[in-house]
C-alpha cells in the first residue's frame, strides 16, 4: 500500500461500484487487491503474489483430486516444431492467428520454426506413438500444468491473456467407451472441485455441434454465472475419438492382435478460475473469497490503546501461532504506521474470510471480536477453544457463500417457451434461460445474430424434450441453456477451432 490514511472510505471509494461499471469493478479489484498487474509485454499479465497463491491452492486441490483418480503428471518442451503442429491440418488452421514463432537461436535462423505451444496436443501424440505398443500399455492417464501463449488482441486479465498457466490432462484409451468414461469422470471432477472449493455452482453439459472440437467426438463443459449475470465456461473436457491418434499415428496391437488406433481425450482449466471467483463472489467493497482457497483465512488486527505493544501483541501472536498449529492460513497485521480502520478496508478488499479484532478489553474478557467477510457479521468469540470455533465459522462462510451463489443461479434463471419472451428476456442480461431447441446449426447462429445469446451447454440429465424448438418451431432434440457469455475460455482446443469456423 502506498499510502496512509485514516479514512476507510477513501479506500473503498477507490473501486469503482460493482453496479456502477461490472468492468471496471472487476479491473479495480484484481488491481487493488494486488493480484494482477500488466506487465510491459502487451497482452501478458504478471501474477502478484497474492493472485498466485490464489492459483496454488486451486492447483493443489485439482492434483490432489488427479491423482487420486489414477493421473500422473509429466512435463513436455514449450516449443513444438512447425511440421508437427501441421500434421493436423484443423489444428494448426486453427491456431493459425494466435500462434507465435521461434525463428532465430543462438544468433543464427532456424532450419524450421518453432511454434510457442497454444497447446500441447501435437508434441504429446508425437511421444504417445513412440511410447503405446500394446494394449497393456493403455491407458495413458498424464496431466501438464504449463503456460501456453495465444496471440491475443482484447485481453482481461486471468480471462484472456496472450501468456496464461493451465493444466491438461491427455488420455489415451484401448476403447471408444472407456474415453468416454475418462471424459465424463473429468467433467465430474471438474464440477465437484468447483463447487467444493471455489464454492460456485455449475452447469455440466455437452456443447453443441458448433462448439465442438472439430474432429472429437463430444464437448462437455462447466458453465458458471458471473456476479454481471453473464455466463462464463469454466472448464472443457473433450472425448476426441481417434482423430488425433490417426493424425499422429498413435497405434497399439489390440487384444485380439488387430492394429488400432487409440482413443483419446483432452481437458483443461486456467488461471481463468480465479478470475471466475472474483467475479462471483466479489462485492463493492472488494473481493470475497471462499475459505478453502483464501491465502489467508483469518488476519488478525490488534487494536492499539495504551502499551498496547506490551500487552496486546503478545497475546496477538500467542494467537497467530495457535491458530496456524491448527491448520488455519493466518497473519497478523501488526504494522503501526496504519489505523486499524483502514487495515479493515485493506483486508475486506483483499477478501480475507474473517477478521480478529484484539484489544486490551478484549483481552479481559478472554474473548475476540471475529468479523465475517461474507455476512459482516461481527460476533464476540471466547478465547476458549478459538481454534475449533474459527474452523467452524471458515466451513460455515465456505458454505453460505456456495448457497448464495446458488441461490443468485437459480434466482438468475428461467425457462422460456416463446421466442418473444426470449427476444425480450435477452434485451437486458437475464442469467440463464433454459429453452427447447431443434439442433440446428444454423437455427443456433440466428438466434445468437439476433440475440447475442449462445447456447452455454445441454445438461446430460435434463429429460428429453417433449415441446418445439423456441426459435424455429421445429421438434427439439435438447433443453438448452443459454445465456450472454464472456467469450469462451482459453481451455482447450476446441474454442480456437470453433473460432476458425465460425470465421470460414
Ligand atoms: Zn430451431
Amino acid at each position: 500500500m502506498s499510502k496512509k490514511t485514516d479514512s476507510a472510505e477513501a479506500f473503498v471509494t477507490e473501486i469503482t461500484p460493482r453496479s456502477e461499471d461490472f468492468s471496471r469493478w472487476y479491473l479495480d479489484v484484481v488491481r487493488r487487491a494486488e493480484l494482477a498487474d500488466y506487465s510491459p509485454v502487451k497482452g501478458c499479465m504478471v501474477i502478484r503474489p497474492y493472485g498466485y497463491a490464489i492459483w496454488e491452492l486451486i492447483q493443489q486441490a485439482l492434483d490432489r483430486r488427479f491423482k487420486d483418480t489414477g493421473h500422473v503428471n509429466a512435463y513436455f518442451p514449450l516449443f513444438i516444431p512447425e511440421s508437427l503442429l501441421k500434421k493436423e491440418a484443423e489444428h494448426v488452421e486453427g491456431f493459425a492467428p494466435q500462434v507465435a514463432y521461434v525463428t532465430h537461436g543462438g544468433g543464427e535462423e532456424l532450419d524450421e520454426k518453432l511454434v510457442v505451444r497454444p497447446t500441447s496436443e501435437a508434441i504429446i501424440g508425437t511421444m504417445y506413438g513412440k511410447w503405446i505398443q500394446s494394449w497393456r500399455d493403455l491407458p495413458i492417464l498424464i496431466n501438464q500444468w504449463a503456460n501456453v501463449v495465444r496471440w491475443e488482441k482484447v485481453t482481461r486479465p486471468f480471462l484472456r491473456t496472450t501468456e496464461f498457466l493451465w493444466q491438461e490432462g491427455h488420455t489415451a484409451h484401448e476403447t471408444e467407451a472407456e474415453a468416454e468414461e475418462e471424459t465424463l469422470k473429468i467433467l465430474a471432477l471438474y464440477k465437484e472441485m468447483v463447487e467444493t472449493e471455489l464454492a460456485m455452482p455449475v452447469v455440466t453439459g455437452r456443447k453443441s455441434e458448433s462448439e465442438r472440437f472439430a474432429g472429437a467426438l463430444r464437448t462437455y463443459s462447466i458453465e458458471a454465472l458471473m456476479g454481471d449475470c453473464r455466463a462464463l465456461q469454466a472448464g472443457t473436457s473433450h472425448n476426441l475419438g481417434q482423430n488425433f491418434a490417426k493424425a499422429f499415428d498413435i497405434t497399439f496391437q489390440a487384444r485380439d492382435k488387430s492394429v488400432q488406433h487409440v482413443w483419446g481425450t483432452s481437458w483443461g482449466v486456467s488461471t481463468r478460475l480465479v478470475g471466475a471467483v472474483i467475479m462471483t463472489h466479489g462485492d463493492d467493497s472488494g473481493l470475497v473469497l471462499p475459505p478453502r482457497v483464501a491465502p489467508y483465512q483469518a488476519v488478525i488486527v490488534p487494536i492499539p490503546r495504551g502499551n498496547w505493544q506490551e500487552t496486546v501483541l503478545p497475546k496477538a501472536r500467542e494467537l497467530r501461532d495457535a491458530l496456524a498449529r491448527g491448520g488455519i492460513r493466518v497473519t497478523l497485521d501488526d504494522r503501526d504506521a496504519y489505523t486499524p480502520g483502514w487495515k479493515f478496508a485493506e483486508w475486506e478488499l483483499r477478501g480475507v474470510p474473517l477478521r480478529l479484532e484484539i484489544g486490551p478489553k478484549d483481552i479481559e474478557k478472554s474473548s475476540v471480536l471475529v468479523a465475517r467477510r461474507d455476512t459482516r457479521q461481527k460476533l464476540p468469540v471466547s478465547l476458549d477453544g478459538l481454534v475449533e470455533h474459527i474452523r467452524h465459522l471458515l466451513d460455515d462462510v465456505q458454505r453460505t457463500l456456495f448457497d448464495r451463489a446458488v441461490k443468485f443461479r437459480d434466482d438468475h434463471t428461467r425457462r422460456l417457451s416463446t421466442y418473444d419472451e426470449f427476444k425480450a428476456a435477452m434485451e437486458g442480461r437475464p442469467g440463464f434461460v433454459i429453452a427447447p431447441w431443434c439442433g440446428s446449426a444454423d437455427c443456433e447462429a440466428q438466434i445468437k445474430a439476433e440475440t447475442q445469446a449462445t447456447i452455454r451447454n445441454m445438461p446430460l440429465d435434463a429429460p428429453r424434450p417433449s415441446g418445439r424448438c423456441i426459435r424455429c418451431d421445429r421438434p427439439a432434440i435438447a433443453e438448452a441453456w443459454f445465456a450472454k457469455a464472456y467469450s469462451p475460455a482459453p481451455a482447450s482446443v476446441c474454442e480456437c477451432l470453433s473460432a476458425r469456423r465460425a470465421a470460414a
